[in-house]
């Protein structure tokens, strides 16, 4: 069967020599052939000429992903291994870098970012967990899977394509063992050194937020050499399963308070904690909204050295920004106005819609409500693992600003 082509409207073309991965529906003028929903399709100019090559879905209004740009490439088994090697490679030279202990969790596919589109790969110890966020991708399941045991070996590989955007895609929610053995409840991981109790099943995401792996360890590193480190008192708020509080703790502060409106996590953060050998109070955990938690604070008064915010994504599309930045505002002031003077706020945004220079300006027009002064000392980011292509501006979606609060 002869590949089908899409013809590109003209004003579209340069997006896809410019290696977008992305071509929306609108941009398709007509289709040669009658492509199934997750084939290969060849993307031409309205002359004819080959474009580039990608996966079509005609129930998303991304309609093709592009894969390759070279006309000689096929699609085949061959191209897919060589993309997940490419990926898998370069993770192990970044992965040695700056660490500590014998880290083994990373994500090691991150979708669009490494050629990838809609593919991501975490490990977990001896697992990996893979998603498919698209049709294209889950037409390939099967394949992909077998790759992955073949090249990496692993004890098992588990699905968690329970995601929202699968909607957008026309997939229900899949989950469960793809290959190997059933994973235990809980993986434990190694991360700078530090361990961390990961449960893949039902934790967020993957399981565990790797993407804060660099941030955690400059938020760990703060407080050593301070010499009043055994007097600070940390506010870890979303602190979902106490990421940020175990690094913190190895600085030898006084109390991390964590915040969550998970008890689940809570208690994760709690067992992780302890596994690191720090002992905790049982109001070092607040099971709550923290829109709530930081304004009784604020009316008790509390002081805090450092605070770390790092909620959800607020905002999951361009429409929802202004509501977005309300929130933000609102706990980015309160955060100011609960940290004492010459304490330490971290902040993050991971809504992709935010933009990092828009984030700035929300936590600068709080500032100003809190009627404090600050500044910012470190711009942060997501992990290298997990990459941002240049041709794909929107895979850069976390970012977060340490400031020093007056
Ligand atoms: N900092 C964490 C990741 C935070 S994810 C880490 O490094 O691992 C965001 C967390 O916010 C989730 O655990 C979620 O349960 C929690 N959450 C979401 N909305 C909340 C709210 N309004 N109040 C408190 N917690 C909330």
């Amino acid at each position: 069967m002869s590949e089908a082509s899409a013809i590109i409207h003209a004003k579209r073309v340069k997006a896809v020599l410019r290696r977008h991965p992305w071509i929306f529906s609108g941009a398709v003028a007509r289709v040669n052939g009658d492509p199934a929903d997750g084939d290969i399709v060849a993307v031409r100019d309205e002359a004819g000429k080959f474009l580039a090559r990608g996966y079509w879905n005609s129930r998303s209004s991304i309609r093709i992903r592009l894969l390759s740009w070279d006309e000689s490439e096929e699609i085949d088994r061959n191209f897919w291994q060589g993309r997940l090697q490419r990926a898998i490679d370069v993770r192990h030279v970044e992965n040695h870098i700056h660490q500590q202990g014998t880290p083994n969790a990373c994500r090691l596919v991150n979708a669009e970012n490494d050629g990838l589109p809609g593919l991501v790969v975490d490990r977990y110890g001896d697992w990996l967990v893979i998603q498919a966020l698209t049709l294209g991708i889950a037409a390939q399941k099967a394949r992909l899977v077998d790759l992955l045991a073949e090249m990496l070996n692993p004890a098992g590989v588990y699905e968690r394509s329970d995601v929202d955007i699968r909607q957008k895609e026309g997939l229900p929610p899949e989950t469960g063992v793809l290959h190997g053995s059933e994973p235990p409840d809980l993986i434990e991981i190694d991360e700078n050194g530090r361990r961390f109790l990961v449960d893949i099943r039902q934790g967020h995401k993957t399981g565990f937020y790797l993407d804060q792996r660099e941030n955690r360890a400059i938020v760990g590193d703060w407080f050593r050499g301070d010499e009043h480190a055994s007097e600070r008192v940390v506010l870890n708020a979303f602190s979902y399963t106490g990421g940020f509080a175990v690094y913190a703790l190895g600085s030898l502060v006084k109390r991390v308070v964590n915040v969550d409106s998970s008890a689940d996590a809570l208690q994760l953060a709690r067992r992780s904690i302890a596994l690191n050998g720090f002992d905790t109070a049982d109001d070092d955990f607040v099971e709550g909204d923290v829109f709530q938690v930081l304004r009784t604070y604020r009316d008790m008064d509390r002081q805090f050295d450092m605070i770390i915010l790092d909620p959800p994504k607020f905002a999951h599309s361009s429409q929802q920004v202004e509501q977005a930045a309300r929130g933000y505002k609102d706990i980015n002031w309160l955060a100011f106005r609960l940290l004492r003077p010459g304490g330490i706020l971290v902040t993050f945004s991971c809504s992709g819609a935010v933009s990092a220079d828009l984030f700035q300006k929300i936590v600068f027009a709080a500032l100003m409500d809190a009627g404090r002064d600050a500044q910012i000392i470190r711009r942060l980011a997501q992990a290298p693992d997990h990459p941002i292509a240049l041709t794909f501006p929107e895979g850069s979606y976390l970012k977060g600003l340490m400031c020093r609060v007056w």
